[in-house]
């Protein structure tokens, strides 16, 4: 098949190839009629006519009639848009990601599009609180639609309603409108198909925030930092780039002067943060320095405000871009630099179909498009730092903060020495730690990366456990809510006083979680103005911005929160860190485990002694000696780095080797098992068989960790391989030939974040 561009063979093409947003791989063919030769171009949004429906989709290419197998296509019945929507260098980026991911490239587009140019659409206004119902579950064959609804025909009528309307839509819209009621809604949510949540859409939330950002002058540090990214710049092959630098260092100060650089020479620029509404201070430090010259992309923002960016980008109206994950497809055009902020961070990757890295697309467009990709962080994912220790990219380094203050004395607590026949929440040093501050007017930060009251709810006379209905996992005790509740599904149910299994008020509560540490720092300190940040509280009452303004204002002494808390805050009252239990996330079974743990104490600690009075951080944890918790503590990136990077090694996992997992699932426990075998079995024969994947390794298959997820059973298998083009053709050659059981599914997840 061959790919042509507008322009060149428009004329005689009469045939399209069409992407459309749904999960296939490939796509699908349509005569391109006389009188819309001139506006059906590749990049354009056309209206096809697809089984009984009709479907929006994006040319892919315009190909050579002669070279089409199928003479009777229909027809392309309208174009959408005078210009196509995804320019040639877009489409060739998306061509990459679905190609790379093995992704079916219409789900790429819709990604990377504003939401609701192809489905998916969601918001009209701003300002309001409403509840959305969204497909969690695709169901592409019609077995397992059978499987899925059995008799529930209404059911199933709402489901391929919401499916036909980009799979997500206002509950009120479906119920007035359409006339799906709450009964038949809540019968999608129980068999885990969509899931209800609370949406908040805010007017644009960094119109008003102040940026204090004085012409600083940079430090030698970052002068040098400045000056060899600038001359990066300047290159035509910039290549990658990645700036470490400790907390505070001062690296947001670099990334705005090079985009500034960048600019002046009438070049464009993308900065990608985690989550944005987490980092308010970085956004508000780039709109002061660019005013009108920025758009923020972000999820506050209604569908014709995103839109409205878009095309202010597309046309360049604006050069700079900022947002989260999907900015990364900002139609910026004559990119100068690609920053990714906080480049460790897992929320760069997407968990759904199209499973793509914002960071390696980041690499991807600046290569392709003669940009620099600048990755920045305190703690560098350790794939980016391999590639620094081998030369291939360039590594510089800020390791002094930029403010007069040294970074924060750690120590930790063993939890093991502290008394007591329960489990130690706040050990006595936290405690006192705790109260000094609250008696001195200084705020406090306390770290615990676990939700609710308690996350393990048992019975002591029986065996009973509380677990999810349609995932194995224990449902999290929510006190205030009364509830019980998945923390991977929707599935919630009462509280209990008695064992629902032996009838006795036996029940024992454990598993600390945020929602009791509240109660208890309640409890200790009456007076005190506590805090809490998690996703249970700003998805409700308080935005984490407001929470974070009350901060800043002087009216809460201790923000207590999960992870969330860790990121970019700049708080300058903070001269306290605790971590409640520094353990949560060491004992998953991931090879990420320790990266992640020490990434995240290092972030946290950061967090302490950032304003004119020395921080402390206190660390409890049972695991004193575990070198991820050691290297924190001692603030040493490298020591942590060479040490992980060696036991990596052997098993082979990233960076040594690439990594993808293959899970495949269904509504069947036995079918899925005989189903991974299988696919197993026939992985090892097609490795065995050709001569060109030899240093393939494969692992598995076994049930996943979590061997049962909203209902589906879940087993796994994982590929290592040290060559990119190779992994890429099992990969591909798997989605297309592998043998999947109708009531089956197999999902290919490359370079995976997350291997739960
Ligand atoms: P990072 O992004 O590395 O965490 P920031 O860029 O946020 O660091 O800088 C931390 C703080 O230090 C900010 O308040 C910033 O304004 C200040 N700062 C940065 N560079 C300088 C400098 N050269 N002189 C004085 N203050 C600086
Ligand atoms: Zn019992
Ligand atoms: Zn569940």
């Amino acid at each position: 098949m061959t790919r042509s561009n507008a322009g060149e063979g428009v004329k005689e093409a009469s045939v399209a190839r069409v992407s459309l947003p749904k999960p296939v791989l490939q796509g699908f063919h349509y005569r391109v009629p006389e009188r819309l030769r001139s506006s059906a171009l590749p990049g354009t949004r056309v209206v096809v006519p697809f089984g009984r429906r009709r479907e929006t989709g994006v040319i892919e290419a315009l190909l050579d009639p002669d070279s089409t197998p199928d003479r009777k296509l229909r027809e392309i019945e309208r174009v959408l848009d005078p210009e196509p929507v995804l320019s040639a260098e877009l489409l060739d980026l998306c061509g990459w990601v679905a190609d790379y991911y093995v992704a079916p490239a219409g789900l790429v587009y819709r990604a990377a599009l504003p939401p609701g140019l192809l489905g998916g659409g969601s918001r009209e206004s701003a300002g309001l609180r409403r509840q959305v119902v969204r497909i969690l579950e695709e169901l592409p064959t019609l077995t397992e639609r059978e499987a899925a609804f059995g008799r529930a025909r209404r059911q199933r009528e709402a489901y391929e309603t919401l499916e036909s309307i980009g799979g997500q839509a206002e509950v009120a819209h479906m119920e007035r409108r359409l006339g799906f009621g709450r009964g038949i809604l809540s019968g999608l949510v129980d068999r885990g198909l969509v899931e209800i949540t609370n949406e908040i859409v805010e007017r644009d939330p960094f119109s008003d925030v102040e940026s204090e950002e004085a012409e600083v002058e940079l430090n030698p540090q970052q002068q040098h930092a400045l000056a060899d990214l600038s001359r990066l710049t300047d290159r035509s092959e910039p290549g990658v780039a990645v700036l470490r630098g400790v907390t505070g260092s001062g690296k947001t100060v670099v990334y705005i002067r090079l985009m500034r650089h960048v600019v002046e020479h009438g070049r464009g620029a993308i900065l990608l943060v985690p989550e944005i509404s987490l980092t308010p201070q970085t956004v508000a430090r780039v709109r002061a320095e660019f005013g009108d010259e920025v758009a923020v992309l972000h999820s506050g923002l209604s569908d014709g405000e995103r839109q409205d960016a878009w095309r202010a980008l597309r046309e360049g109206r604006k050069r700079v871009a900022v947002g989260t994950r999907s900015a990364i497809f900002a139609p910026v055009s004559d990119l100068g630099v690609i920053i990714v902020d906080e480049e460790h961070d897992g929320s760069y990757k997407q968990g759904e179909t199209p499973r793509y890295s914002a960071r390696s697309v980041a690499i991807v467009r600046a290569e392709r498009s003669g940009a620099l990709c600048l990755l920045g962080s305190a703690t560098p994912s350790l794939e980016s730092w391999a590639r620094v220790r081998s030369g291939a990219w360039t590594g510089l380094e800020l390791s002094d903060r930029a403010t007069p203050h040294p970074l924060p004395q750690v120590e930790l607590v063993d939890l093991r020495e502290e008394e007591g026949p329960v489990p130690i929440v706040l050990s006595d040093r936290l405690r006192k730690a705790l109260k000094t501050r609250i008696d001195r007017k200084e705020q406090s930060i306390l770290l615990l990366n676990r939700r609710g009251h308690s996350t393990w709810v048992s019975c002591d006379a029986c065996s009973w456990i509380a677990v999810c209905r349609s995932c194995n996992v224990t449902l999290t005790w929510h006190r205030s809510r009364g509830r019980l509740v998945c923390h991977h599904c929707a599935y919630e149910e009462p509280a209990r006083e008695r064992c629902p299994e032996c009838g006795e008020e036996t029940l024992i509560y454990t598993g600390v979680g945020t929602e009791q540490v509240e109660r208890r720092l309640g409890e200790l300190f009456p007076g005190a103005r506590i805090a809490r940040m998690d996703v249970d509280t700003t998805g409700r009452k308080w935005s984490h911005r407001d929470i974070l303004d009350s901060v800043r204002r002087n009216e809460v002494d201790i923000l207590l929160g999960t992870q969330m808390i860790s990121k970019g805050l700049d708080l300058p009252g903070v001269t306290l860190v605790g971590v409640i239990d520094a353990d949560v996330g060491l004992n998953l079974p991931d090879f990420r485990a320790s990266e992640r743990t020490f990434q995240l104490l290092a972030q946290v600690a950061g967090r302490a002694g950032r304003g004119t009075r020395p921080g402390e951080v206190l660390v409890q944890t049972s695991r004193p000696s575990h070198f991820a918790i050691r290297s924190a503590l001692q603030h040493d990136y490298e020591g942590f780095a060479r040490r992980e990077l060696s036991d990596r090694e052997e098993p082979g996992y990233p960076p040594h080797l690439r990594l993808a997992n293959l899970v495949i699932s269904g509504r069947d426990g036995d079918e899925v098992e005989s189903a991974a075998l299988a696919l197993g079995e026939w992985l090892e024969g097609l490795v065995e068989a050709r001569p060109e994947l030899t240093g393939t390794r494969l692992l598995g298959p076994a049930p996943c960790p979590i061997d049962r997820l909203r209902g589906r059973w879940r087993w796994h298998m994982l590929i290592k391989q040290a060559h990119a083009g190779r992994l890429g053709a099992i990969l591909r050659f798997a989605a297309t030939h592998a043998p999947v059981p109708g009531g089956s599914r197999l999902e290919i997840d490359r370079d995976p974040e997350n291997l739960l």
